[in-house]
């Protein structure tokens, strides 16, 4: 094909053009622009939220600012006194369908700042770009991606037809009762006829982002040994020491047997049973110490154990009455706390992560539509508020868009690059067009049960 003169400088005008229209949103609107995206995550990160003592009016004040700057419709609801949750709401096109609900805390966990590089509520960025904040990882950055893409999507006149919430919760970082539990538990939530809740992941120090479809149940063992007392230079059987020792010893094969399969790679962190020792206590006090020789007639050992939902809860059980705390040698055991393993209808608390789940599908696929890479799905080693909804026979993903970063939640210096962030932005903005347009199966409330 030959072109002529003309024909040359009109395409030129035409790829002029194309230029033009998408640079234009970012021309038209400033609040697109990186400094300000920056500057916005800055100001969230800048609200001293930290454990015990959480601003949370501060930062309900300036999500809601936000909210309004987005003309997204807001509420805040107290639960209980004092502890804010933030809920914004995009309204789609048809409200019939199961809504979207993109969920994050606000407080963050207390930091030692004389050991930060930079103060952890300075939000300082260094010369590589990197955004020191406590929270930046856990889990500020995630409301605000999600913000910053409906800001996006909103410039781009793209109209959800499933409603989009956000929520904004306190207290995940003690537990979650007085947030997300009372939340996902209330009328409120009901009438909010969500289908998926998207909720907090964890940095990827590689490249691929990771997805997080269980978590696994934490059970905090305490067993107690009682025995015969008696002279510390006495050798006879049946002392508490060395029934407890026993059992200790049983726990240390067990733990050293699922260790192996994280080891040798058969299995992911989440997906053993992990069982750690977290306290000891025996021995007869003394004003110097403790009395040496006697053996003394308890002992005692407390053991944080998590447990899979793919694992057997009820064999777990049997191990411990059987093996780590026998009658038989005078044990008894008692738990500080023992959350389910399996949901309400004694289905393993899980969502399913593989394509059919057409949630999990639209997730992958949205990640990859916007160049991002996704690990294998995994069982998220420690708790997020994320249980309480599946507790419910809920579906929910964990994801923090998070790639090529060390994993610094509740850690020092905890930091995120802000293009790293920012790529972030983009992949929400693709899973939520994805999300908020579809209409397909598995949008009716009687096809939850297979979500
Ligand atoms: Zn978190």
């Amino acid at each position: 094909m030959e072109f002529s003169c003309t024909s040359i400088v009109y395409l030129h005008l035409v790829s002029l053009l194309l230029f033009v229209a998408s640079s234009k949103i970012e021309a038209l609107d400033p609040t697109l622009s990186t400094p300000e995206i920056i500057s916005r995550f800055q100001q969230y990160l800048q609200i001293n939220t930290a454990q015990p003592n959480p601003q949370y009016y501060e930062a309900a004040d300036f999500l809601i600012s936000q909210a309004k700057s987005l003309s997204l419709e807001s509420q805040t609801i107290e639960f209980v006194k004092g502890k804010p949750l933030v809920l914004l709401k995009w309204p789609g096109t048809n409200p019939h369908l199961p809504s979207i609900l993109l969920y994050s805390h606000t407080d963050v966990v207390p930091s030692e700042d004389h050991k930060w590089t930079h103060h952890p509520f300075s939000a300082h960025i260094d010369e590589k770009g990197n955004i020191y904040a406590r929270g930046s990882q856990d889990m500020k950055c995630v409301g605000m991606q999600y913000l910053e893409a409906i800001r996006r999507l909103k410039a781009s006149g793209f109209q959800p037809l499933r409603t989009v919430y956000l929520s904004f919760a306190p207290d995940e970082e003690i537990g979650g009762h007085d947030g997300a539990e009372k939340f996902y538990e209330s009328k409120l939530f009901d009438d909010l006829n969500v289908g998926i809740v998207l909720d907090e992941g964890l940095a990827s120090p590689s490249e691929n982002y990771r997805a997080f479809y269980a978590e696994r149940s934490p059970w905090w063992l305490v067993i107690k040994a009682i025995g015969t007392p008696g002279h510390g230079a006495r050798l006879y059987d049946n002392t508490a020491m060395e029934n407890l020792l026993k059992s200790i010893e049983s726990i240390r094969r067990f733990r050293a047997s699922q260790f192996d399969m994280i080891k040798v790679g058969l299995k992911g962190e989440g997906e053993v049973i992990s069982v750690n020792m977290v306290f000891l206590k025996a021995g007869t006090p003394s004003p110097t110490g403790f009395v040496m020789n006697v053996q003394p007639s308890e002992a005692e050992a407390g053991i944080d154990i998590r447990v899979p939902p793919t694992a057997d809860p009820e064999s777990l059980e049997k191990r411990i009455a059987e093996e780590w705390a026998p009658i038989a040698r005078n044990m008894t055991f008692s738990f500080k706390q023992k959350a389910p393993v399996h949901d309400k209808f004694g289905k393993p608390m899980l969502t399913k992560a593989d394509r059919s789940n057409p949630w999990w599908t639209l997730l992958e696929d949205a990640v990859h539509k916007a160049g991002g890479k996704l690990g294998k799905p995994e069982i998220f080693p420690g708790a997020t508020d994320a249980r309480y909804l599946r507790r419910r026979g809920l579906p929910a993903i964990g994801f923090s868009p998070i790639a090529n970063t060390p994993l610094l939640l509740h850690e020092h210096d905890e930091f995120l690059n802000q293009d790293v962030y920012l790529k972030g932005i983009e992949i929400y903005e693709a899973i939520i067009k994805a999300y908020a347009s579809f209409a397909e199966r598995g949008t009716d409330k009687g096809s939850r049960d297979e979500l």
